[in-house]
């Protein structure tokens, strides 16, 4: 044992402990910080308490770099977060500065660790510093104390890590643990994530979710943090969290879990092929990224599809967290593998998800199920991003089929699209630090700048096809189509990823946001809606993947009001303070801001970061035109006002790629209004003051970049 504090053990007041908890591995201290009212009805908890700490953490006058000692990793549940019969509750919040993109990075998971870092008396917990030596970070909440512990012994993958942490830290109760923790592919690469444990009970086996964007999982290696423990034996109720009025979180929670129960049969079956429904609906609507994000679909697509992954999945309850009915978070038995270190092991495959679908099988061109879950269980054991990792080796099987990069760059692996044998090697290449896998482990926007600058790439192209913004990756969905997620991805705080917004269905298929100012308005509410469930330590599938049959009735149906409705009243019933849907969204405002805020002090935070590479806007190439040139051609001529009849295909896509860029610029000035922000996309000293985060050195930055 490295270091050891002890803490008094006091039940949760509605939702809070009203205190963090901070642990310093450069000076291997271990402390308690107090949780203010003002902290509380400015941040909420969850990612607000996140960003207040690490805000409070970094030196002044100094933009800090993710591997400096003062970056930290924070972890928080929320005030809503760990209640055991409502569902989705049992997230956490993971929040960083990221390696990929040198800004604030947050990233929602499940898993047990935030509900028993909660119930073990803590509001959230902030890492700082580096350790010498490899360590685990173990919060024993049975005994009301924390220590750091040497790691030496450790071995380095996640599922070995999870259980011989769980042997040694559970006394023969393996369900009172929870590890986060990482791996050698979070180490070798910039692109590491963290997983988050929970025992599967029925199965006796420990599984992992992922807080998968961004990069945490490198910060985690980078700190020497073998792992993070959560310990938390004794029953936990919903009286456990000291709600203002328990018989009504039980109430909604039940009804909640109900309706889930009786229409997820009838809308996605989430409950039996998780998030796998989307492969087919996102492949019929042209959305489903097929290699690098040229093309929406394939035929081949259903070889990926959710009656593959209906098959697949092992059968049982698959709630990441107590009491969620949805329980979507399914995974294939006995999978054997055949490649890697493991090779001819059977596992356990947590997954996958349809955005590891999309990432690791359509977008690189492999559509062969068995290689997607082999591939997704290397990853979670390797700690990497499988976003991050699929969209950047698309990004380079690209390049290497325009010839940009040859075999003597790649060190002989021929790396065109569908080539599964040797994406499969690239990948242990990640883990291990080895061979091109460590340059695609660099991540796309490096990848862009050393194929210009080694290899003589025409930089302009790597622009235009290089999937990230701000330096993440894009998840995965095409958004050529939809201005409005063009906006949903570049507007995005900490980059594109979907978590924020996701407007195509309402404004691509439906149409309902035909004006840049309808758009603006959902750039608006959506984002900060959907930052709310962040906030309390929530899931957001609840809210509208499945939907209430009253919901069609409604004005609003993407708003899914009625549940909305539902989140607030478990507000009041958890904190004892009724707010307004506007109070919610303001909520979200307060942090949303600050975060934005925050990205400002990093560096970044202005206009020119908020851009989309080409291909996430229009056609970049004569193929990606012809395949759809009869939809291009006319909104050449109704939209754009040109005639494409004679035009030749390179004029034509000139002609477009004007029109589509100008009406990204409108998009972004429309949003900054909406949101009360400069035409910097800065927001204002008005609206800081109007959301009461207007503290000195908040207002002080502004005053340098108004
Ligand atoms: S809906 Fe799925 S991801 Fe969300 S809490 Fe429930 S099981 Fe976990």
């Amino acid at each position: 044992m490295l270091a050891n504090f002890e803490y008094e053990s006091k039940k949760l007041k509605r939702g809070y402990n009203n205190r963090t908890l901070h642990v310093n591995l450069s000076e291997m201290k271990i402390s308690s910080k107090p949780v203010t009212e003002r902290m509380k009805s400015t941040f909420t908890g969850g990612r607000g308490f996140n960003l207040w700490l690490l805000w409070n953490a970094l030196p002044e006058n100094k933009v800090t770099a993710w591997d400096e000692p003062e970056n930290e990793i924070c972890i928080s549940s929320g005030p809503l977060g760990g209640i055991p019969i409502y569902p989705g509750s049992g997230k956490s919040i993971a929040l960083s500065i990221s390696p990929l993109t040198g800004i604030i990075v947050d990233s929602n998971v499940g898993g047990y660790f935030g509900p028993f870092l909660k119930y073990s008396g803590w509001d959230a917990l902030e890492i700082q510093g580096k350790s010498k030596t490899e360590v685990i970070v173990f919060v024993d909440g049975d005994a009301s104390k924390v220590q750091i512990d040497g790691a030496a012994h450790l071995p380095s993958e996640t599922h070995l890590i999870t259980e011989v942490l769980a042997d040694k830290y559970g006394n023969g109760n393996p369900r009172s643990i929870s590890v986060v923790s990482a791996g050698p592919g979070a180490e070798n690469t910039l692109m590491g994530c963290l997983n988050f444990s929970w025992y599967d009970s029925t199965r006796h086996i420990h599984r992992h979710k992922q807080a998968g964007r961004g990069g945490i999982g490198t910060v985690l290696r980078n700190k020497k943090i073998k792992a993070v423990v959560a310990k938390h034996s004794r029953p936990i109720l919903v009286e456990s969290n000291g709600p203002a009025d328990a018989s009504l979180v039980k109430e909604l929670g039940l009804a909640y879990n109900q309706e889930l129960k009786s229409l997820d049969p009838k809308q996605n079956e989430m409950s039996i092929v998780g998030t796998t429904h989307l492969v087919n609906i996102m492949n019929s609507f042209d959305l489903l990224p097929v290699k690098n994000f040229r093309y929406g679909s394939d035929p081949k697509a259903e070889r990926l599809s959710r009656e593959v992954f209906r098959k697949k999945f092992h059968k049982g309850f698959d709630g990441c967290w107590f009491g969620c009915s949805l329980a979507c978070s399914h995974g294939v038995k006995d999978f054997e593998l055949e490649t890697g270190p493991y090779k001819g092991q059977r596992v356990f495959v947590n997954g996958p998800e349809y955005e590891t679908i999309a990432a690791l099988g359509s977008n690189c061109g492999i559509f062969d199920a068995n290689y997607v879950v082999e591939m997704n269980y290397y990853c979670d054991v390797y700690g990497l991003d499988t976003i991050s990792v699929g969209t950047a080796l698309a990004f380079a099987m690209e390049c290497y089929e325009m010839g940009v990069i040859n075999e003597a760059v790649t060190g002989g692996i021929d790396l065109r699209f569908g080539n599964k044998e040797v994406a499969s090697e690239i990948i242990h290449q990640m883990a291990k630090g080895e061979g091109f896998g460590t340059l695609i482990g660099q991540g796309v926007k490096r990848m862009k700048h050393i194929f210009a600058e080694k290899y003589g790439a025409d930089s302009t192209i790597m622009l235009d096809i290089g999937m990230e913004s701000k330096g993440l990756e894009f998840s995965e969905y095409v958004t050529k189509e939809s201005l409005a997620q063009q906006g949903g991805y570049g507007l995005a705080l900490k980059g594109p990823q979907h978590d924020e917004a996701w407007l195509i269905f309402l404004d691509m298929v439906h149409n309902l946001m035909p004006s840049f100012e309808e758009k603006a308005e959902n750039l608006h509410w959506f984002p900060m809606w959907r930052t709310w469930f962040s906030l309390n330590g929530l899931c957001k599938l609840p809210w509208n993947d499945v939907v209430p049959e009253s919901n069609k009735k409604t004005k609003e149906p993407a708003k899914v009001l009625p549940h909305v409705e539902t989140y607030a009243n478990l507000f009041y019933a958890v904190t004892g303070k009724r707010l307004s849907i506007d109070e919610i969204i303001l909520q979200s405002e307060r942090v949303y801001n600050f975060q934005r805020i925050f990205n400002l002090r990093l560096g970044s935070g202005i206009r020119k970061y908020d851009t989309v590479p080409y291909r996430a806007v229009g056609p970049v190439t004569r193929e990606e035109y012809n395949s759809h040139f009869e939809d291009y051609d006319r909104q050449l001529k109704d939209e754009v006002g040109y005639d494409p009849n004679k035009k030749s295909t390179e004029e034509k896509l000139a002609a477009l790629r004007k029109f589509r860029e100008a009406n990204y610029e409108k998009l972004k000035d429309a949003v900054y209004k909406r949101r009360g922000w400069n035409s910097n996309g800065v927001p204002t000293l008005q609206k800081v003051k109007a959301l009461g985060i207007d503290f000195p050195d908040v207002t002080k930055l502004l005053e340098k970049n108004l």
